[in-house]
C-alpha cells in the first residue's frame, strides 16, 4: 500500500481510500449492513485505512455503519466525513452556515462513535454563506480538537483561495477518474501549487471502470446510474467500448486489469488518493494490483488517444450537484 501524509493527521494515510456512499443505500438501490461492515473491516485488514463518509449518505446511515464497523479498530482507521448539506423536507440542499456545521459535527461524532474526526470536509460550496463564516467555524472545531484536518469538496480554486483566509486547508475532494478530467485545468494545478492532497472521487466512474459492466447491466430502485447520462444511450456504448479498449491495453502493456489501471492512473497524477466505492468485500480483492508499477508518459499519451477514439460525446458528473437553498 502506498501512503501519504496529510497535514494535521499523524497516521500516514493509504492512497486508496474506501468510499462509503453506496453503503448508505440512498441513491444506490439499497444496502446490506452486514456486507457493508465486512467490507469496511476487509478494507482496514488490507491496509486501506482512510474511510470516507458523509452525513447525507443514507441520511446518517453510512456514518452509523462506519462507526459500528470500526468499533475496536478506531486507532487503525483515519475517518474522513463531511458537513454542509441539509435535507429539512427530504430534498438535499447546500447549507454551510456556522450553525449547521456545529449541529452536524456533534451528530457525526455520535454516529461514528468517536471523539474526533480526522478529516472534516465541506461537501459542496454554499453560495449563500461567506467562505469566511464556514472556514472560521471549521478552524474553531480544529482548535477544540473535534477535527484534526480541514478539507473541501467540489470547490473551485477561487473558492479555496477565499476559504484558506480563515482556515488551513489540507485536502480537496473533486470528481476525478479516467473519464472525468475537468480538474486538470484548474483544481489539480492549484492543489499541486498549494500542497493540498486531492481525494479523487468516483475513481471507478461509478463502477464503469471496474470492467464488469455490459450493455445489459441494469440499475435497480433509486440507483443514480439509471439517470446518469454516461449509462444511457447513446453514450453507454461509447464508454463500454472505451473500457474494453483500456482492458486490452492494460493486459497487453502491464498484465493488469482495467480496474488496476484506473486506480494506478489516478495515483500517477499525484498528489492524489483514489476513493474507491466498494460495498462488498470481494470488490476490494484487486487492490494490491494497483501498486508497485507506474504508467509511462507514452502510456498516458496512448490512453488519451484510446479515450478520444471511443468517446466522441463525453459528459461529466454535473448531474450529481445538489441545489443551493432559495435565498
Ligand atoms: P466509484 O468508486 O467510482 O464506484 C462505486 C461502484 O463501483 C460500487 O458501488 C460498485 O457498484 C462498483 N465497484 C466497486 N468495486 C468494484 C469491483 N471490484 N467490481 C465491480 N464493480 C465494482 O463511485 P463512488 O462510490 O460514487 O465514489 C467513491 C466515493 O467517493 C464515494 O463512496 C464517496 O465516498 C465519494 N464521493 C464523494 C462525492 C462528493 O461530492 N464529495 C461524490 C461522489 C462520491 P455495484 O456495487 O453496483 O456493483
Amino acid at each position: 500500500m502506498e501512503t501519504l501524509q496529510i497535514e494535521g493527521i499523524a497516521t500516514p494515510v493509504s492512497r486508496v481510500a474506501l468510499g462509503t456512499w453506496a453503503i448508505g443505500g440512498w441513491m444506490w438501490g439499497g444496502t446490506d449492513d452486514a456486507q457493508s461492515i465486512a467490507t469496511i473491516r476487509a478494507a482496514v485488514d488490507s491496509g486501506i485505512n482512510l474511510i470516507d463518509t458523509a452525513p447525507v449518505y443514507g441520511f446518517g446511515h453510512s456514518e452509523e455503519v462506519v462507526g459500528k464497523a470500526l468499533e475496536g479498530l478506531r486507532d487503525k482507521a483515519v475517518i474522513a466525513t463531511k458537513a454542509g448539506l441539509d435535507w429539512p423536507d427530504g430534498s438535499v440542499r447546500r447549507n454551510a452556515t456556522a450553525e449547521r456545521i456545529r449541529t452536524e459535527v456533534e451528530q457525526s461524532l455520535r454516529r461514528l462513535r468517536t471523539d474526533r474526526i480526522d478529516l472534516y470536509q465541506i461537501h459542496w460550496p454554499d453560495p449563500l454563506v461567506p467562505h469566511d463564516e464556514t472556514a472560521a467555524q471549521l478552524e474553531r472545531l480544529r482548535r477544540e480538537g473535534k477535527i484534526l484536518a480541514i478539507g473541501v469538496s467540489n470547490y473551485s480554486p477561487s473558492q479555496m483561495e477565499s476559504f484558506s483566509r480563515k482556515a488551513p486547508l489540507a485536502t480537496v475532494q473533486p470528481p476525478y477518474n479516467l473519464f472525468e478530467r475537468s480538474i486538470e485545468k484548474d483544481v489539480l494545478p492549484y492543489a499541486r501549487q498549494h500542497g493540498l492532497t486531492v481525494l479523487a472521487y468516483g475513481a471507478l466512474c461509478r463502477g464503469l471502470l471496474s470492467g464488469r459492466m455490459s450493455a445489459a447491466t441494469v440499475f435497480p430502485g433509486d440507483d443514480l446510474r439509471s439517470g446518469d447520462p454516461k449509462f444511457r444511450p447513446p453514450r453507454f456504448d461509447q464508454y463500454l467500448a472505451a473500457v474494453d479498449a483500456l482492458e486490452r491495453f492494460a493486459r497487453e502493456r502491464h498484465g493488469k486489469s482495467v480496474l488496476a489501471l484506473a486506480i494506478r492512473w489516478i495515483l500517477d497524477q499525484g498528489p492524489t488518493i483514489a476513493l474507491w466505492g466498494a460495498r462488498r468485500p470481494d470488490q476490494l480483492a484487486g487492490v494490491d494490483a494497483a501498486f508497485g508499477w507506474k504508467l509511462s508518459d507514452g502510456d498516458l499519451r496512448d490512453i488519451d488517444a484510446l479515450l478520444a477514439q471511443h468517446i466522441t460525446d463525453p459528459v461529466g458528473p454535473e448531474f450529481m450537484a445538489p441545489p443551493a437553498r432559495q435565498g
